[in-house]
């Protein structure tokens, strides 16, 4: 089944005519839910709602747009806003992120997080994209002393993305290998160099002390906090202490191609303050993407292109045809003529198949994607066994016995059994639309769907 929260969205959708206090309280309900859902940590998700509140009430309601329309585009918006860049003038930036290398070369990164959060696979992956992308002549050193196979690691990345690696001993100082690494990026002509540090297990006075020495000793042009998506609500805390410690100039956020909603990116974006620079989406070395914080915000709310589909059911639903039909169900005058136009009415949607493609992969999932085909094609054979009915049957289902139902499935080429899910189905849908009051569209997909 779709996701209640969809269809309680859509629900909250019909009927009202202008954003207010009473049904953004309703829709704000929503959204906090998902956000928490998400993972956002709560002061997180407050501040947003209070923003998002504000901004909602002060709203016109425009053209075609219901106030829920309306009010998820608002939440949308000041998502992909709360995640992504700035300009100057604090209006979203154009174009996908980049590293800033605007320095005398070599331009220093200083990678920092938590152990295993994935800075020595990201410096190998940033080294790539600069080598190839931005052809840029890269260095990259660990001054991770402590485990002398996370150096081998960096070794070997950092082959694999083309680019040169200085090596370290365990036994120097971090400061003193990174101090090393500059000088011979400097003798060299480097463009960059990416400085990989030690992983904390958790926040460790003496190891923040290390990485604060390091920025000093290197003032980097970008210092990026690592950190993994997966981690949920701990990333506050991670975040808080890492943006306490480092003036950070960016965020990558790993590990997004896990089943997290992403909700830390809303967390540490607010809590630091930097930029979503980057993400990771895979373990391989070109698994890094420009973070897109419009697609993101789809992912946190977990409604992926939820206006579009809405918009998508609008269009394609003819209004007056359904207050026609909303006012059928009221007198009980709801009969299969009315469910042959409501399958049609699907189709002309571009079937089932066409309004899942719009809906995020995880209730894509939920809703068992692979058996859209078979769901299309019942549909048809449905439309189709309504067609070969008299337009008495149509109005009366009740009057459909034994005989007729021969004769209607020998006419549609199905089983009987077909003819009777057809009328069990019709039966459920009129008991199921006399309880919401007509309209509903969204729960009879999912009927229909199921
Ligand atoms: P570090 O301790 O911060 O240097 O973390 P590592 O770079 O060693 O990564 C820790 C683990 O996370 C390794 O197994 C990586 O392969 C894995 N990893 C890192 N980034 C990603 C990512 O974006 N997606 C996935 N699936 N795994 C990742
Ligand atoms: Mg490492």
């Amino acid at each position: 089944a779709l996701s209640d929260r969809l269809s309680r969205l859509v629900k909250t959708m019909r009927g009202q005519a202008r954003i207010t206090e009473d049904n953004v309280a309703e829709m704000l309900r929503e959204v906090r839910m998902a956000l928490l859902e998400a993972d956002v940590a709560l002061p997180v998700v407050r501040d947003f709602i209070a923003r998002v509140k504000l901004k909602a009430l002060g709203q016109d309601v425009v053209g075609s747009l219901t106030p829920g329309q309306a009010l998820v585009g608002v939440v949308h918006k000041e998502l992909a806003r709360t995640m992504g860049e700035l300009d100057a003038n604090g209006e979203p930036k154009a174009g996908p992120s980049e590293l800033n290398l605007a320095t005398q070369p070599p331009a220093v990164i200083l990678m920092a997080g938590l152990q295993g959060a994935g800075k020595t696979t990201t410096t190998a992956k940033l080294a790539k994209h600069l080598v190839e992308k931005r052809k840029k002549k890269v260095l990259t050193v660990s001054g991770d002393v402590y485990r002398p196979a996370a150096i081998e690691q960096l070794k070997t990345v950092t082959a694999q993305a083309g680019a040169e690696w200085f090596p370290s001993q365990p036994s120097d100082q971090p400061v003193d290998i990174a101090l090393a690494a500059l000088d011979h990026a400097k003798r060299h002509y480097f463009d960059v160099l990416i400085v990989d540090t030690a992983g904390r297990l958790a926040i460790d006075e003496a190891l923040m002390a290390e990485i604060r020495a390091l920025h000093a000793a290197l003032k980097p042009i970008e210092t990026l906090f690592v950190v993994d998506a997966m981690q949920g609500q701990d990333a506050v805390n991670t975040a808080q202490a890492f943006g306490a410690a480092l003036p950070l100039s960016g965020i990558v956020l790993t590990k997004l191609d896990g089943d997290s909603r992403g909700g830390a990116a809303l967390s540490v974006r607010s809590v630091t303050g930097a930029p979503i620079k980057f993400a990771g989406v895979s373990e391989k070395i070109d698994g890094l993407e420009a973070f897109d914080a419009e697609r993101h915000a789809g992912r946190v709310l977990g409604m992926g292109d939820i206006l579009a589909l809405v918009e998508e059911v609008q269009k394609g639903v003819d209004l007056a045809q359904a207050q026609k039909l909303a006012e059928k169900v009221k007198t009980g005058g709801f009969d299969l003529n009315d469910y042959a136009d409501q399958l049609l009415q699907m189709r002309k949607m571009g079937g089932l198949g066409a309004l899942m493609d719009k809906l995020p992969a995880q209730l894509q999932a939920q809703a068992g994607g692979a058996d859209m085909d078979r769901a299309e094609r019942e549909m048809r054979r449905m439309v189709g066994i309504i067609h070969s009915m008299t337009a008495l049957e149509r109005r009366k289902p009740e009057l459909i016995k034994a005989s007729r139902k021969r004769r209607i499935a020998t006419g549609a080429g199905v089983q009987v059994q077909e003819v009777n899910r057809l009328l069990n189905q019709f039966d459920q849908m009129q008991g199921m639309m006399k309880k919401m009051k007509g309209g509903g569209l969204m729960k009879m997909m999912k009927r229909m769907g199921g």
